[in-house]
């Protein structure tokens, strides 16, 4: 396992980068734009693959580095459901799991410093953001704060977790760098209290200046989208209207790039094929199932749509990057779709799980093709 905890001295911010080992997939928590390139050269150094960036929440203090994260790895970036960032490819709510190669981050939601936090429980570790800090606890006086929800999530969610899990923090202000539940149950002043009215009245007292950074961290922050619109313009994002014609007259092959995880909490389009996009270049390239249908002919497109539409406008890129030109995305994903009315595979009716079968037609003397994660 490859655990970094990085520090960022301007905003008092930790990162963390995982990996389950040297030259694998990586994962970072809470990264800082102006961190970014010492993020990448140390990714590069271990020979890691970043595919996930993930925030805990909407940060009001520094600037995220999720957006140019995305644009120069081409990985996801996770926020929970509830975030107000304009795009973000993934999104998360409680008891989903986040996963990498070797990794399972189960994902818990803790509303209370905002009503968009989350922590991630890795194994023993617990990534807390700013929801349970060292010796402290997150604000709650803005940005929906609230701390009775706090309250909640702390008390009825993190303190029930095994007492020796090691808590790493989203900010240290004193040189911490981690702790367990059984200390902050312990130590902690502002768990000293016997009812929730009682934290709630401390929470209220605390009177905090506003961070530094805020007004400009919150508007950046909020705006870390890929924009789609470049693609359009190619006519190589279509609407709702036109993928469901393009499928009607069977022009294209859809392809759904989501985690299953995604698949089975939300459904898919009918007549999808499952190819997730961390495992997309290999598929892309010579002997993959991409390759396989482009040279089944029929001159059909690929189709790629993900959940908002970010995942598929790189996927589109990384197609034309090695040569596929008959390509397109679904503009504003199965999100867009659902709100314009869309039909979907029920998840409960019919799960097809991460391997497709699927044939290349007749005429193609190919054995069946098989979906499946390619090994690393
Ligand atoms: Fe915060």
């Amino acid at each position: 396992m490859i655990f970094r905890q990085l520090f960022d001295s301007e905003s008092s911010t930790y990162t963390y980068l995982i990996s389950s080992r040297w030259g694998g997939e990586a994962v970072i928590i809470d990264p800082v734009l102006e961190r970014v390139d010492q993020y990448l050269q140390l990714l590069d150094e271990l020979g890691l693959t970043l595919v996930k960036a993930i925030d805990t929440h909407l940060h009001a203090d520094h600037k995220s580095g999720l957006g140019v994260l995305r644009d120069r790895t081409k990985c996801i970036t996770v926020m929970g459901e509830q975030s107000r960032a304009d795009v973000v490819a993934q999104r998360v709510s409680d008891g989903d799991v986040i996963t990498a190669e070797g990794l399972r981050l189960e994902v818990i939601y803790t509303p209370g410093h905002t009503d968009d936090s989350y922590c991630f429980r890795l194994g023993n570790r617990l990534f807390t953001g700013d929801t349970l800090l060292i010796r402290r606890t997150g604000r709650t006086d803005f940005q929906n704060g609230d701390p009775w929800a706090q309250y909640d999530s702390i008390f009825n969610k993190l303190l029930l977790l095994p007492d020796e899990t090691l808590i790493y923090p989203g900010h240290d202000y004193d040189g911490n760098t981690a702790s367990t539940i059984r200390e902050e149950r312990q130590f902690n002043p502002r768990l000293q209290v016997n009812s929730a009215d009682e934290y709630v009245e401390l929470m209220n007292s605390l009177r905090l200046p506003n961070p530094r950074m805020m007004d400009i961290a919150v508007p950046s922050n909020l705006n870390i989208g890929l924009s789609q619109q470049a693609l359009e313009a190619r006519g190589l994002g279509i609407s709702v209207a036109e993928a469901r014609k393009s499928l009607e007259q069977e022009q294209v092959w859809l392809i759904d790039l989501r985690d299953s995880a995604e698949r089975q909490r939300h459904g898919w389009i009918p007549g999808s094929i499952h190819v997730p996009y961390p495992s997309l270049t290999p598929h892309l390239n010579k002997g993959g199932i991409l390759r396989e249908l482009m040279a089944a002919g029929n001159s059909k497109r690929l189709l790629f749509y993900c959940a908002y539409g970010e995942r598929s406008a790189m996927a589109v890129e990384a197609a034309q990057r090695v040569g596929l030109s008959k390509v397109c995305h679904l503009s504003g994903g199965l999100d867009r779709w659902k709100k314009q009315g869309g039909s979907l595979s029920d998840p409960e009716m019919q799960y097809f799980g991460e391997t497709v079968n699927w044939r290349v037609p007749e005429r193609q003397s190919k054995p069946p093709i098989r979906l499946r994660e390619p090994k690393p």
